[in-house]
């Protein structure tokens, strides 16, 4: 019989839409997007950022070594003035005919050298001796100066340059730059000095366009600070040794750039360094790194509210994309839930119109359908088909006796007896027609379709229903039965019928509770 295929229960269909494939892909699309974007704005930004200190870093960096190359210059014509002055006095001495000379070389080099405040030659007591600018003699005694002790107790002929000083004739700040007098025998004989303007300095390094943030510093090698630009006379003199680019930096490496705070504004610079080859100076030139950053700032902003913008409509977008999905698939889902039910209420129909309602067994319809269809096969296959037609015994007193209520259960009880005894798929039982039954039992022959009647009579006498109008006390049936190979033409479902039921008669006339077959 048939066998209506259930379609999924109502909580076996997914409730939600989160699991769709089509949904997850469309989130993953989005969030994708979103990502790429948020890390490619994100990656330029900083690309961007890097490069402009990396610039800011070289840009430091050659304008402290261009610093450095014309302090180098400044200072070695210097020294170059202070040598030659010193190899005149050691080797002729400081008689009067020599110091007018001197005085005039030391007034010639000068003049030719404006940046030169002045020079001094100073004896062993630190008196002047002579000065270039050939003014009178300062009674004054230099012999407390620094450059003066320092070459008292240094016996050695190179240039000392020291911190910056004021004038005592003229009150200018200047660096004194200076060599020791030795007497033949090595002996303390004096000082040469010359003098540069700090102002000289000054002016230079305002010749560089920068931001009013940068700085420029002309260091001594111990951290002395001899010139800073921005120009603050209280740097000036100030000594930065502790600080990070003279304990960490300028050890390991002579130039370079480095971003640091700065310890006199609190400034953070990008700073170029680089130490003087032949003299003991420093140049630091820093560029503020907020000054540098100021155009990538202005961009950054525009390109974030760019990028949040597109971020904005890209959301927007991936939202309404999700939501419409969303929907779809939720249509679709309630299109599945309502195909589900109809096919669950034809599959009901179906039942409804091949099943009878009182047994449970196929009706008059499915067994016409199911007959036409089996002897056409067995035709197609050769193959032999029989049929039962099974008709309860004394049925009409059990009705009059125990009533129809009775008779209904009676037969159900039949009906369920009747269908745990399929076996095959082909086989199929049905209620032909009031008390009578009906049994298709495909690629079987008369022999086997005895033997199966003969096991549904005992099936039947086995349910034990009294039944005292029959002879034998309990209710029996009787069974015609038939069986051939059909011809596809000449045997009709028809003539199956009736050759079974002709054997049913010759049963029942035969006294019943019996199977025969013609
Ligand atoms: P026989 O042994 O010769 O078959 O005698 P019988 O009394 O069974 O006679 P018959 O086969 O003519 O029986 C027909 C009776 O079956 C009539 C009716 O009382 C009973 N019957 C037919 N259909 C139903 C039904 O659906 N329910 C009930 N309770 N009884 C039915
Ligand atoms: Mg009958
Ligand atoms: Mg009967």
């Amino acid at each position: 019989m048939l066998a209506p295929q259930l379609p999924p229960q109502r909580d076996q269909i997914p409730e939600k839409n989160k699991n769709s494939p089509l949904l997850y892909q469309a989130g993953v699309f989005v969030i994708i997007v979103v990502l790429t974007l948020v890390v490619f704005n994100a990656w330029q930004i900083w690309n961007a950022h890097q490069r402009n200190l990396q610039i800011a870093g070289n840009d430091s960096e050659n304008l402290a070594r261009s610093l450095a190359q014309h302090a180098e210059d400044t200072f070695a014509l210097v020294n170059n003035n202070l040598i030659d002055l010193s190899e005149r006095i050691e080797t002729d001495g400081l008689g009067e005919p020599q110091r007018l000379r001197l005085q005039k070389v030391m007034q010639i080099q000068a003049s030719n050298f404006p940046q030169l405040y002045g020079s001094v030659v100073f004896d062993a007591q630190g008196n002047w001796i002579l000065t270039s600018n050939g003014k009178p003699l300062s009674h004054a005694n230099n012999a407390d100066r620094a450059y003066f002790k320092y070459h008292l107790t240094h016996n050695k002929n190179t240039v000392y340059i020291g911190k910056v000083i004021r004038s005592r004739s003229t009150g200018d700040l200047i660096i004194p730059i200076s060599r020791r007098l030795s007497h033949a025998d090595g002996s303390f004989a004096g000082v040469v000095m010359a003098t540069l303007y700090v102002d000289y300095f000054r002016e230079f390094y305002n010749t560089f366009a920068l931001n009013n943030n940068a700085s420029l510093s002309l260091l001594l090698a111990d951290g002395t600070i001899l010139y800073r630009r921005p120009y603050n006379e209280d740097a000036i003199g100030t000594n930065i040794c502790h600080s990070i680019l003279f304990q960490e930096i300028l050890p390991h490496s002579p130039f370079g750039n480095v971003t640091l705070v700065s310890q006199f504004d609190n400034v953070e610079r990008v700073y170029g360094y680089s130490q003087v080859e032949r003299y003991p100076l420093v140049i630091a030139a820093g560029l503020s790194k907020k000054d540098i950053l100021a155009d990538w700032r202005n961009d950054a902003s525009l390109f974030a509210v760019g990028g949040g913008v597109l971020l904005s409509i890209l959301l927007a977008l991936g939202f309404v994309l999700i939501r419409q999905i969303n929907h779809s698939v939720q249509t679709e889902v309630e299109l599945t839930r309502t195909r589900d039910k109809l096919t669950q209420m034809n599959h009901t129909l179906e039942e409804l119109a091949l099943l009878d309602s009182l047994t449970g067994l196929a009706n008059r319809r499915q067994f016409d359908i199911a007959l036409k269809n089996e002897m056409t096969r067995a035709a197609r296959n050769d193959r032999s088909i029989a049929l039962l037609m099974l008709d309860i015994d004394y049925f009409k007193q059990f009705n009059d006796i125990y009533g129809h209520v009775a008779g209904d259960q009676c037969l159900q009880q039949l009906g369920r007896m009747l269908q745990s005894m399929v076996n095959r798929p082909g086989d199929l039982m049905a209620r032909y027609g009031g008390e009578e039954l009906a049994i298709i039992l495909p690629d079987t022959d008369l022999q086997g379709a005895i033997a199966f009647a003969e096991r549904v009579l005992e099936g039947i006498r086995q349910l034990k229903i009294v039944h005292i109008g029959s002879p034998l006390g309990i209710i029996t049936a009787s069974i015609g039965a038939s069986a051939k190979v059909p011809h596809q033409y000449n045997d009709t479902p028809l003539s199956l019928v009736n050759l079974a039921d002709n054997a049913l008669y010759t049963a029942k006339k035969g006294g019943k509770n019996r199977v025969c077959s013609l």
